[in-house]
């Protein structure tokens, strides 16, 4: 089994969620069977109880289950019905360990973040049969609430094999309009944090406003250490059923063939 890794540097809400839905539907056009986990590392169950003001519409998927409304967005993109076992919060995974505990299931042992929580994580990732699996941490990286998924995440990269894991990286890199210039501090110190975890990002996705100036995203190579061909540009879409066809055009499905060593045939079709 292959996986797509996808985090988020610099601010919430800059696109990972459409980002990883379109390189999953990409690659599912390609002739790859996809499938998608999001992971919530928000300590609530379920999106149930959410007040939808804050969080967006509650997105009920075929079995009942009361996700994020960016299942939405993979089930449109990937044309699979989403269920259950397609979104994890942290607020299950800690359930599931305390009921555990109190059944006497880890025999006397100290229960713990690692290996106890990132086992449960790791599991509940591994069960999920298909070829390629798109996981989406949500949050950004440096929150603490996403840590210990994002550790759980290494833990299985080095486990199933790092040659199995591509990650991507989508970050934002504001324009100044006064100086006329991109400002890529934020990304590079936000890879730096993903490093400083034991991550290292694959691939970048720099989302712009407006297109970008093909110097800035050199520095950012640089200073990253991401290889200059992974890291692209992906300005604002007028619609973001227009993202998965960008992605294509500028040749995503090759450079993750290549480094998932996946066979890959076209099937195009931008129809949703
Ligand atoms: P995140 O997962 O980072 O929180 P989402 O993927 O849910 O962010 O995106 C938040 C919103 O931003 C989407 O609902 C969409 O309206 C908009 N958006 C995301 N990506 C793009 C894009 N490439 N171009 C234009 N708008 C986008």
């Amino acid at each position: 089994k292959k996986y797509i890794v996808v985090t988020g540097g610099v601010l919430s809400g800059i696109g990972k969620g459409i980002v990883s839905a379109s390189i999953g539907r990409v690659l599912k056009d390609c002739g790859i069977k996809v499938n998608s986990l999001k992971i919530d590392p928000y300590l609530n169950v379920d999106a149930g109880t959410m007040n939808p003001n804050q969080h967006g519409e509650v997105f009920v998927t075929d079995d009942g289950y009361e996700a994020d409304l960016d299942l939405g967005h993979y089930e449109r993109f990937l044309g699979i019905d989403m269920k259950r076992f397609n979104n994890i919060t942290a607020g299950q995974i800690f359930k599931s360990i305390i009921e555990k505990e109190r059944e006497g299931k880890y025999l006397g042992a100290t229960v713990q973040m690692v290996p106890h929580v990132t086992e449960e994580i790791k599991n509940r990732i591994k069960s999920i049969d298909t070829d390629l699996l798109m996981i989406e941490i949500g949050g950004t990286v440096g929150d603490i609430e996403g840590e210990i998924f994002l550790e759980a995440v290494r833990e299985l990269s080095l486990e199933e094999g790092i040659e199995n894991f591509f990650f991507v990286h989508v970050t934002f890199v504001p324009y100044l309009s006064v100086t006329n210039e991109f400002k890529t501090k934020p990304t590079q110190q936000s890879v730096q944090l993903l490093r400083k975890i034991g991550i290292h990002p694959n691939m970048l996705i720099i989302r712009t406003e407006k297109a970008i100036d093909s110097s800035s995203l050199d520095k950012i190579s640089l200073f990253a250490g991401v290889n200059r061909k992974y890291v692209i540009n992906l300005p604002d879409a007028d619609n973001v059923y227009e993202v998965p066809e960008k992605l294509y055009n500028l040749g995503i499905q090759k450079i993750i063939a290549e480094n998932l060593n996946l066979e890959i045939q076209n099937k195009l079709n931008w129809e949703y």
